[in-house]
């Protein structure tokens, strides 16, 4: 039996048309936010638009491939023929949709470039009664891992101590995970367990059914959203579309609190297979009926051509809205390493550094942008200054802000921070005008490779970091701290 074009199909969906019940929650996300959050709303929302319009990849990280499989005893096939199918679908999808090859060995660094390799793509696998095989797709972004939180807290703090857990865990996410997104805790049992339930309730549309236990989720979401993080990480609106609660009986001795996120790329969908092949998707993904965009408004800015000089970066202040026309060229973590070993393998001098892994095809001999949003920029903290120094490079690109150590070498040096909306590749793809090149292709794999841009009023970009030593980011997070305080000693 051939099960492998209705995986790939249902790849293709989960990845371009966001489940409907988060699409309901960023609606009301938008309608709940104002000022800067409002415009990063609007800006998502435009972009789950584009990709449910035109069949593309909603973010540029099209994630790990993660998949739940229910596979019923009198179903026609092994669970080894079905993970052998799923590889294989990997490996279409890869091309066919696209996807972004993301997977890498952790030691070497080298992509396959197929999103295959060991352990991946990842299939947890149940053997449930019937004859169906249900395959639920739920690709995993890296933004949203990052921030994952494990307490083992003493058990003697109990249900406090999930919850200091829990708002410690979104103020150390920040922006990183593009808010607002999902959040889950979970807690007793082992902390395998007590992870894979978190894990689990991210795509949960429900309220738990335990009514103590729903009751908590609608305190603790509310609790999130009074820390004013908002959409981004830059206020002005709720952190979290939804927050879910779960427990298990634990040991005496031991609590763990296992806390994970999902962001607003809440990415999931359900096919089904009858015993003689025929399949259907049976989740609830937005079509082009449900989609209820607001009208996203040309907003005014300062309009930058690169290279730029330091002068007109030491003028811009937090808060203005910039648009760039010029070459960007994408970094991230393994070109910033090979950068300051090495050198910059081009001029960088005044241009901009984009933390961006894009999604690429090639057609008829030229690389086409499919999706070219930005990567969680925090894990560039260490290596930022050093490559700036080393090329000249004087804008930074990106999503969810850097350390505040960095604010004293951008005054020093003569450099800013610009945020753009997290996920919103789409709308970045449409200001690419051209690849002019790349760089560190065939080493690094089409997410770590240096790719030349030439961009076109690229933005709205927010500046988020100046060369004055503010940080828009350290504003809403010392005010976050202070609210966690007062809430925990309640
Ligand atoms: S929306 Fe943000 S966190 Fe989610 S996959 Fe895309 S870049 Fe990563």
């Amino acid at each position: 039996m051939n099960i492998v074009d209705g995986l790939v199909e249902a790849i293709k969906v989960a990845e371009t048309r966001l489940p409907k019940w988060v699409y309901e929650k960023l609606l009301e996300a938008y309608d709940k936010s104002e000022g800067r959050g409002k415009a990063q709303l609007a800006a998502v929302l435009k972009n789950v638009e584009i990709a449910a319009k035109e069949s593309k990849p909603m973010c540029q990280d099209t994630g790990l491939l993660v998949f739940h499989v229910k596979l019923g005893v009198n179903f026609p096939m092994k669970p080894w023929e079905i993970e052998e199918a799923i590889r294989e679908a990997a490996r279409r999808a890869t091309e066919e949709v696209p996807i972004r090859p993301n997977t890498m060995d952790p030691i070497t660094g080298k992509n396959p470039g197929d999103n295959t390799g060991k352990g991946v793509p990842i299939v947890h696998l149940e053997i449930v009664p019937g004859d169906e095989l249900v395959v639920s797709v739920r690709p995993k972004g890296g933004g949203s891992e990052y921030p994952t939180k494990l307490c083992m807290i003493p058990p003697s703090r109990g249900l406090k101590g999930v919850e200091e857990c829990l708002l410690k865990a979104v103020i150390e996410a920040g922006g990183k995970p593009c808010p607002p997104g999902i959040i889950s805790v979970a807690f007793g049992g082992t902390v395998e367990r007590a992870f894979e339930l978190a894990k689990e309730n991210l795509y949960r549309a429900e309220r738990h059914e335990e009514r103590r236990i729903a009751e908590l989720e609608e305190q603790f979401l509310a609790e999130v959203n009074e820390l004013g993080i908002g959409p981004m990480g830059l206020g002005g609106g709720p952190t979290m579309l939804d927050l879910k609660v779960d427990y298990l009986y634990r040991h005496p001795a031991s609590y763990p609190v296992a806390v994970t996120f999902n962001c607003w790329a809440a990415r999931e969908a359900t096919i089904l297979f009858d015993k003689n092949g025929n399949w259907k998707i049976v989740s609830e993904n937005v079509n082009e009926n449900d989609l209820k965009t607001p009208e996203l408004k040309a907003e005014e800015g300062i309009e930058i051509k690169l290279p730029v000089d330091e002068d007109a970066v030491r003028r811009l202040k937090v808060g203005d809205v910039v648009y760039l026309t010029g070459t960007i060229v994408t970094a991230r973590d393994e070109a910033h390493k090979k950068m300051i070993e090495e050198g910059p393998p081009m001029d960088l001098k005044g241009l901009a550094i984009y933390h961006c892994g894009p999604v690429v095809r090639k057609r008829d001999g030229e690389w086409e942008v499919v999706a070219a949003g930005p990567t969680t920029s925090a894990r560039m903290n260490a290596l930022q200054a050093d490559v700036l120094r080393k090329t000249g490079a004087r804008l930074v690109i990106g999503k969810g802000g850097m350390s505040d150590e960095l604010l004293k070498f951008f005054k020093d040096f003569g450099a800013a921070y610009l945020a753009f909306p997290g996920g919103a590749a789409l709308l970045a793809a449409k200001a690419i005008k051209k690849v002019k090149t790349v760089y560190w292709l065939e080493e690094l794999g089409v997410p770590e490779a240096v790719w030349v841009f030439e961009v076109e009023r690229f933005g709205p970009l927010i500046v988020a970091m100046d060369a004055h030593g503010n940080s828009l980011y350290k504003e809403v997070m010392d005010s976050a701290k202070v609210k966690a305080e007062e809430l925990l000693r309640k």
